[in-house]
C-alpha cells in the first residue's frame, strides 16, 4: 500500500516563521508501521527529495519545496525502566516538547525543566541538541531510536553514538539523511539537583523566597524569562536564534578581543572561546533594524522576525546581510542554526 500523498500543500501553518511555501507532495506519518510504506514509496522514486518536519520551529522555507514533505505525528509517552540512578522514559518523536516536559514534572521525574517552552517536537530535540539556561538535552538522553528509510531497519543509537556537540549531533551529518527519528529515551536523574549555573536564571530565582528550590521553581523561572525575552511565534513569526554562537580558537579570540575589548565570550574546554553572536550583531548596530516585513528582534538580536507577510527569501537576504556586516566589523563568520530549505 502507498502512503496517502497530497499535492501542492500549503506549509504556512507548519513553520513558526509563518512564511508561505508549498510542498509539491505532502504526507503525514501517524504510526511507525506506515514508515515501511513510506520507504517503499521513496524507493520507487529515488530522485524524489524529502524533508521530515516536526514542529517546523527550526526551519526556514526559502522557496516552495520541490519534493515530499513528511509531517511527523508519532505520539506516545511511556516509562521504560529505572535503575539506581535514573528513571527511563520513552517519548515518541512527534510529541510536543514542552508538553512532554510538563508530563515528566507531573510524574515527579524532573530534569528537563531548564528546557521548558522551547517549541517543536521530541524528535527535533536531539537533532541540534537543543539547549537553554545551562542545560543541553544531550545530558538527559539515554538513546535515540530511528527508522532508516533506505535500509528499512529500525535502529537505536546510544548517547555516545549520537555524537552530541554544541547545537549539533550525528543526525546533522549527510550519512544520516535517511534517518527518521521515531522516539527518544530520556534518563531523568533520581537524585535531582537544580541546574542554576546560568546567571540570568539565578537572578530570576532570587525572587523565589522558598526555603528549598524545587524543579517547578526552575520551570517557572525559565518560562518567565522566556516570555519576557522571546517573541511568541504565534504572534510574531520566528525560529528562535537564527545564528549559532561562533566558537573561536584562543588565537582568533585574542585577535577579536584586541579589535573589540568588550566582546562577550565564554571559555570552553580545549582553550577555545564561545563568542556571543547576540553581542556581535548588537555591536554591529543591527539590533531592531527592519527591512520591509523582516527585522532583527529588538529584545534579542539573535532572532530574525517576520512582522507580517515576509517571504522566506527576504529572511534569507536579511540573514546574509547580518552575516556580511558582522564579518566586516569583527572578522567573525556567523553560521546559521536554522535549517534553510
Ligand atoms: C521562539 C523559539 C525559541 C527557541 N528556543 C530555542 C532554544 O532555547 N534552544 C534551542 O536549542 N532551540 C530553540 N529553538 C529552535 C527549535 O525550537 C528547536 O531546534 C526544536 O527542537 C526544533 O524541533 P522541531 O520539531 O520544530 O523541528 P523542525 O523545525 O520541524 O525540524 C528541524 C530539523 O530536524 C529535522 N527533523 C525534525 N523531526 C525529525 C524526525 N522525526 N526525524 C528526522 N529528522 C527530523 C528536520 O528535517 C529539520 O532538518 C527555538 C525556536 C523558536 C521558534
Amino acid at each position: 500500500m502507498s502512503p496517502a500523498i497530497e499535492q501542492n500543500v500549503d506549509l504556512t501553518k507548519l513553520n513558526t516563521f509563518k512564511v508561505t511555501a508549498k510542498a509539491k507532495e505532502f504526507t503525514t506519518i501517524k504510526a511507525e508501521m506506515e514508515l515501511l510504506q513510506l520507504a517503499d514509496y521513496l524507493a520507487q522514486y529515488p530522485e524524489q527529495k524529502f524533508l521530515i518536519i516536526g514542529g517546523g520551529s527550526d526551519v526556514l522555507f526559502s522557496e516552495d519545496y520541490d519534493g515530499l514533505v513528511i509531517h511527523n505525528c508519532l505520539y506516545g509517552i511511556e516509562p521504560v525502566g529505572e535503575d539506581d540512578d535514573f528513571y527511563y522514559v520513552r517519548a515518541a518523536s512527534g510529541e510536543d516538547w514542552h508538553s512532554f516536559i510538563l508530563r515528566t514534572l507531573d510524574a515527579n521525574k524532573p530534569g528537563l525543566e531548564n528546557l521548558a517552552l522551547i517549541p517543536g517536537t521530541v524528535g527535533g530535540a536531539p537533532i541540534q541538541n537543543i539547549g537553554a539556561y545551562g542545560l543541553e538535552v544531550a545530558e538527559r538522553i539515554h538513546s535515540v531510536e530511528y527508522f532508516d528509510l533506505k535500509t528499512r531497519q529500525k535502529k537505536a543509537l546510544s548517547n555516545e553514538e549520537c555524537d552530541f556537540g554544541y547545537r549539533t549531533s550525528i543526525f546533522k551529518k549527510p550519512e544520516m539523511k535517511d534517518a527518521y527519528i521515531t522516539g527518544v529515551v530520556f534518563k531523568l536523574p533520581k537524585k535531582w539537583e537544580p541546574v542554576i549555573n546560568y546567571k540570568e536564571l539565578r537572578e530570576e530565582l532570587q525572587n523565589c523566597h522558598a526555603p528549598a528550590l524545587y524543579p517547578t521553581d526552575i520551570y517557572s523561572a525559565v518560562v518567565a524569562i522566556r516570555k519576557r525575552k522571546l517573541p511568541e511565534p504565534r504572534k510574531l513569526g520566528n525560529a528562535g536564534s537564527f545564528f549559532k554562537n561562533p566558537i573561536l580558537s584562543k588565537e582568533d579570540f585574542f585577535t577579536l578581543q584586541e579589535r573589540a575589548p568588550s566582546v562577550v565570550a565564554y571559555p570552553m574546554a580545549g582553550g577555545r572561546y564561545k563568542v556571543s553572536a547576540a553581542w556581535l550583531i548588537d555591536s554591529a548596530g543591527l539590533k531592531g533594524i527592519r527591512m520591509g516585513d523582516v527585522g532583527v528582534y529588538e529584545k534579542q538580536p539573535l532572532i530574525i522576525v517576520n512582522y507580517g507577510q515576509a517571504y522566506g527569501e527576504d529572511i534569507v537576504a536579511m540573514a546574509q546581510d547580518i552575516r556580511l556586516r558582522v564579518k566586516n566589523y569583527f572578522g567573525v563568520k556567523l553560521e546559521s542554526e536554522v535549517v534553510i530549505v
